[in-house]
C-alpha cells in the first residue's frame, strides 16, 4: 500500500489537542496534567498524539496494555513516564521486567506477582466504588503495597460527568487513602473530574476525551477545541427522480428530484447506523443531509444545494462530538474511538 492515498481521512488539528491539553493543565491548577492514550490515542494514532503533547510539555502517558506500550516505548523521552493501566498478567511479565513503562497494579495477584518477581518501580490503581480495576479500598492496603517501588497511587470516578454524590463519597475515600499508603504522587481525576475543582486535582491528572476534543462537562465547552474532522471523496455524483428511493431497505424516498453523492465512508469506517438519515456532510458550510441507510462502505448525501460539486471532490463529515453523540447514540467516546483504520490521519 505504499503511496496509497485512501478515500477517507481524518484532518487532525495539531494546535488544537495542543491548546487541549494546555487548558486542561491550567484547570489542574498546581496538579501535573498526564494524557490517556489508550485505544491508540482515542483513535486519532497514539504516536503522534505522544509525539505532540511531549513537546508541549506533557510527562505522564497512559495506556491500556502491553501492546500499547510497547509500539510506543521508543518515544519515551527522559523524564516521560508512561504507565499501563490494566497491570501485568503472567504472560506480561517478560516484557514488563524490562520495559521503561509501568505497570498500574490492580489485583491483590498482580501486587504479588510483580513483589516476587522483583519489579521495581509501579503504580498501584485502587478502586473507591466505580467496581471496575482496583484494589478494594476497604481492604488492609497498607500490608498490601508495603515494599512495592510505588510511584503513583490513583482511582478512578465512576461518575465525574454527573452531579452526584458518588464523585464527593470517591474523592473522600481517595484522600482517606492518601492518609494511610505512601506513595510519590496521587492521582485520580480524568476529564471531567479536572472540572469538578481543586479537590479532585491532587498531584496528578489524566485526561483522555477532552484532549481529543470531548466535552466532558458544559464548563469545558467554550475553552475545548474540535481536533478531529472526518473528510469523504465524492465516489459517484447521481440524480434521484421523484418517487426514486435510496440505498439499503429503501429508507428513503424522494418526493422530489434530487442530487445526490455517494461517499466512500460507511459503518464499517465507524460511520454507524445511527447516522442513517439523520447525519450530514458540509462544504462550504451549506449542510448537506444524509439520505437513507448508512452501509458498510458508503452513504448518500443530498447535494441539491452544491450545484459545483461533483465526482472527486472531497466533503467534510458533520462529526461535532455533543451534537453527533446526541444524533447517532453514540457517546463522545465511541464516536473517537470507532474511527477505523481506513482514514489516512493527515495532521495539520
Ligand atoms: C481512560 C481513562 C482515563 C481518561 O478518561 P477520560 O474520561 O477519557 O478523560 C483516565 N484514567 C483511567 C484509569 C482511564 O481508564
Amino acid at each position: 500500500m505504499h503511496g496509497y492515498t485512501a478515500p477517507l481521512r481524518l484532518r487532525l488539528d495539531g494546535d488544537a489537542l495542543v491548546s487541549n491539553w494546555r487548558w486542561l493543565a491550567r484547570e489542574s491548577g498546581a496538579a501535573a496534567c498526564g494524557a490517556a492514550i489508550k485505544a491508540d490515542g482515542y483513535g486519532l494514532g497514539a504516536t503522534e498524539v505522544m509525539r505532540r503533547l511531549t513537546q508541549a510539555g506533557c510527562r505522564d502517558f497512559f495506556v491500556s496494555n502491553w501492546g500499547e506500550a510497547a509500539a510506543l516505548e521508543p518515544l519515551l523521552e527522559q523524564g516521560v513516564s508512561l504507565s499501563v493501566l490494566h497491570g501485568v498478567r503472567t504472560e506480561d511479565m517478560a516484557q514488563a521486567l524490562q520495559s521503561r513503562a509501568r505497570p498500574v497494579l490492580s489485583t491483590p495477584e498482580q501486587v504479588a506477582r510483580w513483589r516476587a518477581a522483583g519489579g521495581g518501580a509501579c503504580d498501584v490503581m485502587v478502586d473507591t466504588g466505580m467496581n471496575r480495576l482496583g484494589l478494594d479500598w476497604r481492604d488492609d492496603l497498607s500490608a498490601m503495597v508495603a515494599d512495592l517501588g510505588l510511584v503513583t497511587l490513583m482511582s478512578h470516578l465512576a461518575s465525574a460527568d454527573e452531579d452526584v454524590a458518588l464523585n464527593a463519597v470517591q474523592c473522600a475515600r481517595f484522600r482517606d487513602i492518601r492518609q494511610a499508603i505512601p506513595a510519590r504522587r496521587y492521582s485520580l481525576a480524568n476529564s471531567a473530574g479536572i472540572c469538578r475543582g481543586a479537590d479532585f486535582h491532587f498531584d496528578l491528572t489524566r485526561p483522555g476525551l477532552a484532549l481529543y476534543g470531548g466535552i466532558p462537562h458544559p464548563a469545558a465547552a467554550e475553552r475545548i477545541r474540535a481536533v478531529v474532522s472526518p473528510q469523504a471523496q465524492i465516489l459517484q455524483r447521481r440524480r434521484l427522480i421523484a418517487g426514486d428511493s435510496i440505498g439499503y431497505n429503501a429508507t428513503f424516498t424522494a418526493e422530489r428530484d434530487h442530487e445526490v453523492a455517494i461517499l466512500n465512508l460507511g459503518y464499517a469506517d465507524g460511520y454507524l447506523r445511527g447516522f442513517s438519515g439523520r447525519g450530514a456532510a458540509s462544504v462550504e458550510g451549506v449542510r448537506l443531509p444524509v439520505l437513507g441507510r448508512v452501509s458498510m462502505d458508503l452513504v448518500a448525501i443530498d447535494v441539491t444545494a452544491m450545484r459545483e460539486v461533483a465526482e472527486g471532490d472531497w466533503v467534510t463529515i458533520d462529526y461535532a462530538l455533543p451534537a453527533a453523540a446526541i444524533l447517532s447514540g453514540l457517546s463522545q467516546y465511541e464516536l473517537l474511538t470507532g474511527l477505523g483504520a481506513r482514514f489516512d490521519r493527515v495532521w495539520h
